[in-house]
């Protein structure tokens, strides 16, 4: 089954809730948040560890948690960080769970604390939807972010992507539920540690104990809390002497250029600004939404697949990054798609998604007659989107864009680090990316009544918002140096919206349609390009020990030093904006993967170098 399970909840008379398929409670009946409080947070050092580290390059500070349940450790830390956490940096709470509680049984489960009210609020909010894979949640203005890995234990820990400072094992009791503490997970959190990363527990059990020592780690036993004897206090002493440092230099606010400014280019800035960068960005037009971005609509709906592969995972995440994303931007609206089969194999597809469903029935529901209902689909107006990712950046409009990547500079100033996320236009100059360029002609008149956001799909889609009708989009062979509208191109579409919706097509003919043309940057495998620019060169030095590596690489493998990409987003470029920036911006100041590792490896631009070299057509 693809959609988690659920947990068997129950609750005790004094409201402690409990997973009767395990047998156990989420938190200790006594008081849960000061057990948390002594077991993980003092148990890892914290809030003094937060300040002891005289080298200012760890402001970030990342604790992993196995069992997320209700959020009440990360609740507890959240709190801490913001009353004792230190004026700079940021805190990273990756945890994973693989039976969510619904968002409803999390506020009651959280009531008892009336000291954590507002940021459970907070984190309702916001509340992850149920749904296989990570969703990465952050509120900037506390410089807090959750990372949540959603999945069976032995499924989700080997495919995450970090490295923790500190560690919380919180996974039930030992005796009633081994999963959480099987002998396979513990070389796996040693992996996802550095020299000195603190792990605590409210267990001293032998398996534990002697599972966290074979590891690596040094453990202690404390005096427990409340009616516990004693609980675990332990230490990495294997690993490095530091994590993996982040690429950008030590600086307060680290330089970063990004090239275009279209939705990629938008939703970087925001995210590596919030994070703390100092961000410009350079496009040649002569303002926002001008290119492919700037169609007066824009729809972000989910692209299903009937298997469970890393690419079906990939797009789910997509698709919910950019829901939580745009969730309170300016021109973002939630709106249902109707989404209708577009031909036979397409109907088999539906048939196959609805049969093993990846999101429940808050997301997703099945339509009379053979279709997808996507009831937290997004229609956008990238006119309002667009100026508001940029409000609060240094944009350089017009004229080309001076590129020296060698030397990280652009029109003479020089950045730490460079994000190339221009679509066509930047294709031509980077020649050791395979990108195509596609036409789409879009169609749009403004009708006479108002509508509410409504969507229609069926290969082709048709939305409308206010007075505005909008249908399309063409996806055709692209030459010459700029886009052009065809009388052909709105045939087309035409035949299109007469299939998709005859009443519209009734109201279009006697409207006036203005057409519009863009280019879209699209990739042979359909993904993006989201990653470290590779050297080609000297991974055409390199084929032999690739080939006797088994062509295995590293998503990072030969990058070029400083420089990024985040591209060929095809006509899905809303979708994989946001969560394009978010990896790119964990990428850059070393933070915990918003992905796992194969997706990284599925969208590393090095593939493109990698599958030619192994096909030996390079
Ligand atoms: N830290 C949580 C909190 O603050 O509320 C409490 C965690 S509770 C004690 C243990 C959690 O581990 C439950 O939420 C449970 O669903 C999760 N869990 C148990 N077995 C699991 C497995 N095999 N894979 C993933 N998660 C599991």
């Amino acid at each position: 089954m693809r959609l988690p399970p659920r947990p068997r909840l129950t609750w005790k008379d004094d409201g402690t809730p409990v997973d009767e398929r395990v047998g156990d409670v989420y938190y200790s009946v006594e008081d849960g948040l000061a057990e948390s409080r002594a077991v993980f947070l003092a148990g890892c050092g914290m809030p003094e560890v937060w300040h002891a580290d005289a080298d200012q390059r760890r402001a970030a500070y990342t604790i992993a948690e196995l069992g997320f349940g209700t959020g009440l450790n990360f609740l507890a830390a959240w709190q801490m960080w913001r009353r004792q956490g230190p004026a700079h940096g940021w805190l990273h709470f990756v945890s994973f769970e693989g039976y969510p509680l619904d968002r409803d049984e999390a506020r009651r489960a959280l009531a008892p604390w009336p000291e954590l009210a507002v940021l459970a609020d907070r984190l309702c909010a916001k509340w992850p939807v149920r749904a296989t894979g990570v969703q990465q949640l952050s509120w900037p203005e506390d410089r807090v972010t959750l990372t949540l890995h959603t999945g069976l234990i032995e499924d989700s820990l080997p495919r995450s992507d970090l490295t923790a400072d500190a560690w919380f094992l919180d996974g039930f009791s030992p005796a009633k539920n081994n999963a959480m503490w099987a002998e396979t997970l513990w070389p796996l959190i040693a992996e996802r540690a550095h020299h000195g990363t603190r792990a605590a527990t409210f267990t001293v059990a032998g398996t534990v104990r002697r599972g966290l020592a074979e590891a690596g780690f040094e453990v202690e036993k404390h005096p427990g809390h409340g009616r516990k004897r004693e609980r675990l206090e332990a230490r990495y002493i294997g690993g490095s002497p530091a994590m993996s440092d982040p690429l950008l230099p030590p600086r307060a606010a680290p330089r970063i250029a990004v090239i275009g400014a279209g939705i990629s280019g938008a939703c970087l800035a925001y995210a590596l600004q919030q994070r703390g960068a100092a961000v410009r960005v350079f496009d040649q037009s002569s303002g926002p939404a001008q290119g492919t971005s700037g169609n007066p609509l824009a729809l972000v709906m989910p692209r299903l697949d009937a298997a469970d592969t890393v690419q079906a995972r990939l797009l789910l995440d997509a698709y919910l990054s950019a829901q939580d994303f745009y969730a309170d931007l300016p021109g973002a609206a939630f709106t249902e798609t109707t989404h209708r089969p577009r031909d036979e194999a397409e109907a088999t597809r539906f048939e196959k998604v609805l049969a093993d469903p990846p999101l429940g029935l808050e997301q997703l529901e099945a339509l009379r007659g053979g279709g997808l209902l996507h009831k937290r689909s997004l229609l956008l107006r990238p006119a309002e989107l667009l100026p508001a990712l940029l409000h609060d950046i240094d944009v350089s409009w017009g004229g080309a864009v001076d590129l020296d990547l060698d030397a990280l500079s652009a029109n003479g100033r020089r950045f730490d680090a460079i994000v190339l996320a221009g679509g066509w236009q930047m294709a031509a100059s980077l020649p050791e990316l395979d990108l195509t360029r596609r036409l789409g002609q879009v169609e749009y008149y403004q009708s006479e009544t108002a509508a509410p956001p409504s969507a229609l799909a069926a290969g082709p889609y048709a939305l409308a918002i206010g007075e505005t009708r909008l249908w399309g989009a063409t996806f055709g062979d692209q030459t010459g140096p700029a886009p052009r509208i065809s009388a052909a191109a709105q045939a087309e579409n035409i035949s299109a919206l007469a299939r998709l919706d005859p009443y519209w097509r009734g109201e279009a003919s006697r409207a006036k349609l203005v057409s519009r043309a863009g280019v879209r940057a699209t990739t042979a495998d359909r993904l993006p390009l989201i990653g470290p620019l590779p050297d080609k060169a000297a991974m055409m030095a390199a084929r032999q020990s690739l080939e006797r590596s088994g062509w295995t690489l590293a998503a990072d493998g030969f990058a070029r030093a400083g420089i990024f990409v985040a591209s060929g987003y095809g006509s899905r470029g809303f979708t994989w904006a946001p969560w394009a920036a978010r990896i790119l911006t964990a990428t850059l100041f070393g933070d915990p993967s918003p992905v796992t590792k194969e997706t990284r490896r599925a969208i590393a631009p090095n593939r493109q170098i990698l599958r030619p070299l192994k096909r030996g057509t390079l």
